[in-house]
């Protein structure tokens, strides 16, 4: 029988039926790549007469034990995973390679063993003796943890179902393949599978599974976005090369808040723990300079205040160039729109360099005021007020819409010696922490206050 070909997408997932240059899917190039077709055979070809076993059907009032998260007493890392690691689950560890993810992983491994998990660490990366070495080097090799190099799924499978650990490690999903599976491991089809049989394996044995995926930029190596639906909780570990702070974020979790971090600092010794990230990421900062604004954040259930920095220049280019690093360019372009537009302040001709110091990723639409006061700063070589903080999101407008959370945003200020802070008028209550409110209706007022035009 003439298999028919398939395609697909290693970045998204999305299968093809034919070869083209960019997935309709999700709009990448050269990532659509030829794969086997999922169960063709006798099997796939309905279920026949042969009767299964029935499932078990209950009442919806019927109790359910809450999940039991257990700790690995590496509070960052529990914090991401809303408590802890919970039997009977999958949890995805995206990233980019070198980042430090088989690092984090196995202090996290030797964390859960040292907390009095049965814990197993997979590598399908390196040979044992190079995790060993690493081992030692961040002094866990005393820890409770057994250690493997594979990459058959056959034989890890084997060998989980015999010792029935409470957690393992997987890294990384990409070398694991399925001798069932003809295409080559790390396609599309042999990481679904590989991921598909150990989320089954975490379920049925209760265990706790981690899959480590590479975030890939070529485009045969299916990234860990094609996974990402079948596992319970996705964290992405992410940090600029060069900067020694990695954070560890929460984008989906089954069992606790998303979009919870963990900060990290990469030292000699391994990943440690940053227990206050603010002044982490204020750690850096002189006296206050044209071009900068400290912007009080929320990240996941904490307040997190980090430094935006903007530098405006003449630009030598026929076509100005703007460039965001930590920020979404789309939204830059949004404010500087509604700063031509609403408050007269043209940036035609000048090139924009926006950066949040740190390697800190800034989500949240509450830095808009920020973003903008740090422009405006830049643009007119004029420091913001010393030791004060901003926070608000801009509407096309121009009129400022408060931000959630005002209190816990302002009383991190006050923890870091702030005294002041520059807010939209509708989220100026009176406030317990003692710092001053500026408060502002629109932008063109805030412009206008600072500068003295409008
Ligand atoms: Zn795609």
């Amino acid at each position: 029988m003439a298999r028919a070909l398939v395609y697909s997408c290693t970045s998204c997932g999305a299968s093809h039926s034919k070869w083209s240059g960019r997935c309709d899917a999700c709009g990448a190039w050269n990532t659509v790549v030829e794969d086997a077709p999922l169960s063709t055979g006798p099997k796939a070809q309905g279920l026949g007469a042969k009767r299964g076993r029935g499932m078990v059907l209950s009442d919806l009032a019927q109790a359910e034990a809450p999940a039991a998260h257990r700790p690995s007493g590496l509070s960052e890392l529990d914090r991401v995973l809303g408590g802890g690691l919970v039997p009977a689950s999958a949890v995805l560890v995206g990233g980019d390679p070198g980042i430090g993810k088989s690092t984090l992983l196995l202090q996290a491994a030797a964390a859960f063993g040292r907390a009095g998990l049965d814990a197993v660490y997979v590598t399908g990366e390196e040979a044992r003796a190079q995790v060993r070495m690493r081992a030692g080097r961040l002094d866990l090799a005393d820890a409770p943890l057994r250690l493997a190099s594979e990459t058959s799924l056959r034989e890890i499978l084997t060998t989980l179902e015999e010792v029935r650990p409470d957690v393992a490690v997987i890294d990384s999903i990409q070398t694991m393949w399925l001798d069932s599976i003809d295409s080559a491991p790390g396609s599309v089809t042999q990481v679904r599978a590989a991921a598909h049989e150990l989320t089954t394996f975490a379920k049925r044995r209760g265990a706790a599974v981690i899959l480590v995926g590479h975030v890939t930029k070529e485009g045969q190596i299916a990234g860990p976005r094609v996974v990402e639906h079948m596992v319970d909780t996705v964290l992405y570990f992410e940090g600029e090369r060069g900067h020694p702070y990695r954070i560890l974020r929460s984008v989906k979790n089954r069992f606790g808040p998303a979009d919870e971090i963990g900060v990290f600092e990469m030292t000699g010794a391994g990943l440690a723990e940053v227990a206050n990230p603010s002044a982490l990421f204020l750690g850096e900062r002189d006296a206050p300079a044209p071009g900068s604004a400290v912007f009080a954040g929320i990240e996941g259930t904490r307040p997190v205040l980090c430094e935006i920095q903007a530098l405006v220049a003449p630009s030598p280019h026929a076509q100005a160039r703007r460039s965001a690093v930590g920020w979404d360019g789309g939204r830059l372009a949004m404010i500087l729109a509604v700063l031509e537009a609403r408050c007269g302040i043209p940036f035609a001709g000048l090139d924009v360099y926006l950066n949040v110091a740190g390697g800190l990723r800034v989500r949240e639409p509450a830095a808009d005021l920020a973003v903008a006061a740090a422009l405006l700063s830049a643009r007119e070589d004029a420091a913001l007020p010393p030791q004060s903080v901003v926070f608000g999101e801009i509407s096309l407008s121009g009129a400022l819409r408060p931000a959630g959370q005002t209190e816990n945003r302002l009383k991190e200020a006050a923890k870091l010696g702030f005294s002041s802070a520059i807010v939209p008028a509708r989220s100026a209550r009176a406030s317990e922490t003692g710092l001053t409110l500026h408060p502002f209706p629109d932008l063109a007022a805030l412009v206008g206050e600072m500068f003295g035009a409008g």
